[in-house]
């Protein structure tokens, strides 16, 4: 072993054992065209550990039964075990109650609600919804249709080159008419974190409540949203190793008391006459019809893994990943690297001169390297870079150094193919 293969064999943040968290992801071990699996793809969707996949057998050989609804036992274990998976994600990201985590279905699902609930109610002819350049489609998309049907106007924070917001015009675009912020925590597309604390602050001054996007946020770091002020926060349970079909909407009681539901039907009444339909109280009143019980409980002991792990040793370590990629990168004649803020999460979107994007996904997955190719759901970000489509690793904690130049190794092969 020479002094270099030493060097990143060694853990890059103290204490952090990589190779034991590996040991618990049973997929990692996979081999892709003959070689060992390189998953660089966690932005799209993370892995998920033993531990969350024995709980869910432990929950579909043991404990299923549908929730709410029964006096008999099982029914009682599985109600039992989905509110506490709704307890367990409230200390996660330290809301303050209970009843202010709602069960959807995923990030998408979860801005739909409030678009559905508090847009639908509260937003109305002439008024106008604050957004970013940077947004994914599903914190871009819901509010054009509120926008169309109520006659509102979206108003739009431009980015830099670094693909930082331009936080000066964000304070310029308010005005009396501003009712509603929608703004990402941190970019799928560039990595950008952004500064949303400052934002959220910004917008409170004003009396505008802000919708925070935390779905590339909450599987990389702590996230506090009391600490954030943030009136909305929601993300998606398979980019935090836990099963797809879940995700959570954090709202401010208060607000969540005064919203619409977004979808009618069981658990979501008090009671159902042809008159009059009383709703249930928050967090029910959002969860219409037989909710995803198994992967609310698979999600909860993902954040139990990680936080057993800590978010503050994730955050590390996916950093240390992150700049010794980048370093790489930025070496590299021809690679342009798409998205340079100074506060960056483990995204690093990237092009090669005279490669289509395309072309560089196939080729590193032929060597077992996983990146996604394509316009990653933010094509205003594609735009905004005069590009059809970028490459883009995404690093999870149980990534390594050598992944990483597993991963600079095949792009060069692959500059080596079209040189
Ligand atoms: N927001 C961001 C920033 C994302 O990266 C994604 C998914 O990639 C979403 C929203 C949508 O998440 P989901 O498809 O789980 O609803």
């Amino acid at each position: 072993m020479n002094a270099l293969q030493a060097v990143r064999k060694t853990p890059v943040v103290q204490g952090f054992d990589v190779e034991r968290i590996r040991a618990d992801f049973p997929i990692l071990k996979l081999q892709v065209n003959s070689k060992p699996l390189v998953y660089l793809d966690n932005a799209a969707s993370s892995q998920m550990p033993q531990q969350v996949i024995d709980r869910l057998v432990r929950y579909q050989t043991t404990q299923h039964a549908n929730i709410n609804r029964a006096v008999h036992s099982l029914s009682e274990i599985a109600t039992n075990a989905y509110e506490q998976a709704r307890r367990k994600l409230q200390h996660f990201i330290h809301a303050r109650e209970e009843r202010e985590v709602i069960f959807t279905s995923g990030t998408t699902d979860a801005i739909n609600l409030v678009m559905h609930g508090y847009g639908r109610k509260f937003i109305g002819p002439g008024d106008e919804i604050i957004l970013t350049t940077m947004e994914h489609h599903s914190n871009i998309v819901p509010w054009q249709m509120l926008a169309e049907e109520k006659g509102a106007t979206i108003r739009v924070v431009p980015i830099n080159d670094a693909g930082e917001l331009v936080i000066e015009d964000y304070e310029r675009l308010f005005n009396k008419r501003t009712k509603f912020v929608s703004v990402m925590h941190v970019s799928n597309a560039l990595g950008t974190i952004n500064p949303i604390k400052q934002m959220i602050a910004f917008a409170h001054a004003r009396g505008v409540p802000v919708l925070v996007d935390g779905a590339q946020a909450v599987p990389h770091m702590p996230v506090d949203v009391q600490d954030l002020d943030c009136d909305f926060y929601a993300f998606s349970g398979h980019k935090l190793c836990g099963p797809t079909g879940i995700g959570i909407l954090y709202g401010k009681a208060a607000l969540l008391e005064r919203m619409q539901p977004f979808k009618g039907g069981g658990d979501m009444i008090l009671s159902v006459t042809f008159e009059k339909t009383t709703y249930n109280t928050i967090p029910h009143k959002f969860e219409a019809g037989t909710p995803p019980i198994a992967a609310a409980i698979g999600l909860a002991t993902a954040v139990d893994y990680l936080s057993t792990i800590g978010m503050e040793a994730i955050e590390q370590h996916e950093l240390s990943l992150l700049h010794h990629a980048t370093t790489q990168l930025s070496r590299m004649p021809g690679v342009r690297i798409i998205g340079t803020a100074k506060s960056k999460a483990a995204v690093l979107s990237f092009t090669v001169d005279g490669v289509h994007p395309h072309d560089i996904g196939t080729l590193l997955n032929q060597d077992g390297i996983a990146v996604r190719t394509g316009h990653h759901c933010a094509q205003p970000v594609m735009q905004r870079y005069k590009l059809p489509a970028t490459s883009r690793a995404s690093f999870a904690f149980y990534n390594t150094l050598s992944e990483v130049d597993t991963l600079v190794a095949g792009i060069r092969s692959v500059q080596k193919v079209f040189a």
